[in-house]
């Protein structure tokens, strides 16, 4: 009998077509059949009703918790709690955490095996690998409790705003690589999540019009998108919306209101904005008065100023996070990369988990190509990592700038790995972009000694 997890692999591994069949085939089996189960009980759970002042209990405990595992087996802890006398047996709020220094990426990146839990085996971790915003790969691990508190969030969300466990589901989101632009307009079913799954490469005027009238027959209750991706389906959809009582997930980019106002006039009515990160520290759902809560079960915000002092509520500030969750890498006072401010105020929905106002940071430029697709940066950042880099032998590069100077060319910054020659890769990387352009592009490559400091990595509309 093999594993679950090796069953994924598998499947993963299998070509699309095939997927789709087996898809199609346990289509009609509830998901929670399919191994959704713990995720859809942790939902309902979550979704009980609940005080803030029990809210703050459970939050407490789980730090405390949290606390203690990193202080007795994490020596990054061990060593920084000791240094800060800092006894974790006093520690029951983020407040009594607040002399850690603030944990970023480059931290991550340095402390290595440091950062791992000595039995971190205990919490089924998977390795992930990002990119990042940064353009420089980072790799943490992600405990299973982690991904199922993540994704039982998300349903929670989704209930929240009217809709149902488990409900027909059609994504448009950017991290099925292999669905490339020159498959063309293609979807398939999905066996393990049951979603529809889209083709986002490929979305010139005749695939959305392809993809409006499949969607038309399949009448999806959620959708999962990108912003960018949706929105730019919405452009095309002539006579009324999709389907009006469907639900748009919108995650994994910045949404515009213009984004929101097209998905919102053209595809449905209901339009939810998800915040979260790779690493799953702290995320946060609009609700149905379209304010977006923190899931606080899962994790602590902080906003800090410049000096890492708190600012007070409605005073925008660097987002900091702590994972409730995570114990095989503990991420206690991580840098999340961005801004925004905290509100207290009561909302009308009746939760009581507290308010994220704005969020600004991660703005996505939005490219497009000759026959008029449009590309995100986190959707090329998908590209980039899992297809090119494979496709076209281009994984020897520590970061990577691409800034599009023209319609059909590049400039490209690299900073390479030890010993590799540049114009060895000079044709491969023409190839690749040529490949994702729908026609040929040319490309220039500049190959610096360092990554420029506080640079973006970007796929950029001009020269910075
Ligand atoms: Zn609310």
């Amino acid at each position: 009998m093999i594993s679950f997890g090796l069953g994924i692999k598998i499947y993963d591994s299998l070509p699309q077509t095939i997927q789709g069949i087996i898809g199609k085939i346990l289509a009609p089996i509830p998901l929670s059949w399919r191994g959704h189960r713990g995720v859809f009980n942790l939902a309902e759970r979550i979704s009980e009703p609940i005080t803030i002042d029990e809210l703050n209990e459970k939050e407490s405990e789980a730090l405390s918790e949290l606390v203690r595992h990193a202080y007795e087996n994490v020596p990054y802890y061990k060593d920084l709690f000791s240094e800060k006398k800092i006894d974790p047996r006093d520690v029951r709020c983020i407040t009594d955490l607040q002399s850690l220094p603030i944990l970023t990426k480059s931290d991550v990146r340095k402390n290595g095996s440091d950062l791992i839990a000595s039995d971190a085996k205990k919490y089924s971790p998977g390795k992930v690998r990002t990119s990042g915003s940064t353009g420089e790969p980072l790799e943490f691990l992600i405990d299973q409790r982690t991904r199922l508190s993540e994704y039982a969030a998300e349903w929670r969300c989704i209930l929240e705003n009217d809709g149902e466990l488990g409900g027909k589901t059609a994504t448009f989101r950017g991290n099925y690589y292999r669905n490339h632009r020159k498959v063309g307009a293609s979807w398939f079913r999905h066996a393990l999540s049951g979603d529809l799954i889209f083709n986002t490469f490929s979305m010139d005027e005749e695939t959305c019009r392809k993809y409006i009238t499949k969607l038309r027959s399949f009448s999806p209750e959620i959708f999962r998108a990108f912003p960018s991706s949706l929105s730019h389906l919405a452009r095309f959809v002539e006579r009324g919306k999709i389907n009006e009582h469907a639900i748009a997930f919108c995650s994994s980019e910045m949404m515009s209101e213009e984004m929101e106002d097209l998905i919102q006039t053209r595809i449905c009515n209901t339009v939810i904005n998800w915040y979260s990160q790779s690493e799953y520290v702290l995320s946060a759902g609009t609700c149905r008065e379209g304010n977006m809560h923190i899931n606080s079960e899962f994790g602590i915000i902080e906003v800090l100023d410049e000096e890492g002092k708190p600012v007070p509520d409605g005073t925008v500030g660097r987002l900091v996070g702590t994972s409730l969750t995570n114990f095989s890498q503990p991420f206690i006072r991580y840098d999340l990369d961005d801004l925004g401010a905290i509100s207290e105020t009561r909302c009308k929905c009746g939760r009581p988990h507290r308010i994220l106002q704005r969020i600004s940071g991660r703005h996505s430029d939005l490219i497009v190509t000759p026959d008029d697709r449009t590309l995100s940066t986190v959707q090329m950042q998908h590209w980039w990592k899992h297809q090119a880099v494979k496709e076209w032998d281009l994984d020897h590069f520590d970061w990577i700038q691409l800034i599009q100077t023209d319609i059909c060319s590049f400039r490209i910054l690299v900073v390479s790995k030890s010993g590799v020659e540049i114009q060895n890769y000079h044709e491969n990387m023409e190839m690749a972009l040529s490949d994702l352009w729908g026609t040929e592009v040319s490309v220039s490559i500049q190959d610096l000694d360092t990554m420029p400091h506080g640079e973006k990595w970007r796929f950029s509309k001009s020269e910075i």
